[in-house]
């Protein structure tokens, strides 16, 4: 019989204030007995991996702020009684930092010093049996489209008019806005698909109305990401649409630069450069993942391009918008790579000159079709083909890096650190691209505001500059 019930039958001689007295004292009673820890409930939610996990994280939050609860992202405080990791379950380094994690807060929560700890994302997804059966302090385990599952444990309720109201955790004036969820591609290497199933494209105008939302509350720059960007559209319109899209958030109110994250170079949907090269909005800046250039590995990969069709996307995008910073990715160290596949990627890495790069050792990745063959390029030889051809890409980035001075950007400042201003180009994406740093002692400038700066100096990565105006 409800607790309150019982009281009211007992209480008919009782005069009010002994029942409140009562009820203030069963309240007490009953936060007593619910937190071992007798904290006031308090979330912290821990984000690893990627930015598609962030945007996770961030709907998470807003979820549970919906529903009342004091919620701090990636928190150091001691106060927080509910822990809540999300995980990252892409390759081995990733799911060895998702697992210390997990155990540092098991220890935690062993010592008493939390109540709960549950654990979300793409490694729980994935190995979710393994997990519940070697982490028992775990009080429960989510899989990457469970949110509604992990809000009904804490007591809240999943609030559908929240969608597009996200809490953001990035600086005031960026956000990231994942356009849809999961993949279709079948890259042999991959896993992702496994932990984040097919694709999913989210409607134009959803994304128009976050746009709007994140717009109103003094966010200048999106930042579009998907696991495949330029598949957009296939599914919900059966047609490409990310150009469409791109037209429709370029036209929101307040938007100054969209960035274009995790393009597939496949069939590469061309009408994109149209739009890039019309509308200011959309940066000149495409991250668009390679891998590879060596056909054999290309065909082993199923990355569906040869390098020659690689060569002429990219040489269309620079035709089409001058002055393009590309980024990729590479691959090094896949399944049956040999020395000659390797020299060719050097080699075409040198000719190709991108404007950012970044490397990936392969992971043998258990149900992928690459984990069929052989993991045979020893650890020691994919390390030195990685360090190889960040070698190669930091020579390149110097020397454009070098053709910068003089000239003058626009740049959306981020933050100050060590005695200086440090903002972006468009051609730079926040957390992996070049910064440029401006004086503090002689130029004032403001976080999340543009500025004109004169380049006067410049590193590998890092540019120097001085203020020629402010917006
Ligand atoms: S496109 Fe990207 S996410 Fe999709 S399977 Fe290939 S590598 Fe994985």
């Amino acid at each position: 019989m409800d607790i309150f019930l019982k009281v009211q039958r007992y209480g008919r001689t009782l005069n009010y204030f002994t029942q409140t007295a009562i009820f203030h004292l069963f309240d007490l009673l009953l936060h007593f007995m619910k937190t071992k820890t007798l904290k006031k409930d308090k979330v912290n939610v821990i984000t690893l991996g990627c930015s598609k996990n962030l945007v996770d994280s961030e709907n998470l939050i807003t979820q549970l702020k919906g529903n009342d609860f004091e919620v701090v992202h990636d928190s150091n405080e001691e106060d927080p009684n509910i822990i809540i990791v999300n995980t990252c379950g892409f390759i081995d380094l990733a799911k060895e930092e998702s697992i210390n994690t997990i155990l540092q807060y098991a220890k935690v929560k062993q010592e008493g010093n939390i109540d709960k700890l549950y654990v979300t994302g793409c490694l729980s997804q994935r190995y979710k049996d393994d997990l519940e059966e070697n982490i028992p302090e775990v009080d429960a385990f989510f899989g990457t489209l469970e949110l509604p599952g992990l809000l009904a444990t804490l007591n809240a309720d999943y609030k559908h008019e929240l969608i597009g109201e996200r809490t953001i955790t990035t600086p005031m004036h960026y956000a990231y806005v994942k356009i849809s969820e999961g993949c279709n591609r079948t890259c042999s290497f991959c896993a992702i698909p496994l932990m984040r199933g097919g694709h999913v494209s989210r409607p134009i105008e959803e994304l128009v109305l976050e746009a709007q939302t994140l717009a109103k509350r003094g966010v200048k720059e999106l930042l579009l990401i998907a696991q495949e960007l330029t598949y957009y559209g296939l599914d919900i319109y059966k047609e490409r649409k990310l150009a469409q899209l791109l037209d429709a958030l370029a036209d929101v109110e307040g938007i100054e630069w969209i960035r274009l994250h995790y393009a597939y170079p496949s069939k590469f949907p061309e009408e994109i450069f149209e739009v890039m090269a019309r509308r200011k909005e959309i940066c000149n800046y495409l991250d668009i993942p390679l891998q590879h250039a060596s056909d054999n590995v290309l065909t082993a990969m199923r990355r569906q391009i040869t390098r020659a069709e690689t060569e002429a996307l990219i040489e269309k995008a620079r035709e089409m918008v001058p002055g393009i910073a590309i980024r990729t990715t590479m691959l090094v160290g896949f399944p049956g790579e040999t020395e000659a596949d390797f020299e060719e990627l050097c080699e075409f890495i040198q000719e190709m000159q991108f404007e950012r790069l970044g490397v990936f050792q392969y992971s043998h990745e258990e149900d992928t079709r690459a984990y069929e063959m052989e993991d045979d390029v020893p650890a020691e030889v994919k390390a030195d083909r990685a360090n190889k051809v960040m070698e190669i890409q930091q020579e390149i980035s110097f020397q454009k890096n070098q053709e910068k001075i003089g000239k003058t950007f626009r740049i959306l400042v981020d933050r100050k650190e060590g005695g200086y201003f440090v903002g972006r180009t468009e051609s730079d994406s926040p957390e992996v691209d070049n910064e440029v740093l401006v004086d503090a002692k002689k130029f004032y400038l403001r976080i999340g505001d543009f500025a004109e700066v004169r380049i006067i100096d410049a590193m590998d990565y890092d540019l120097f500059g001085e203020l020629v105006a402010a917006d």
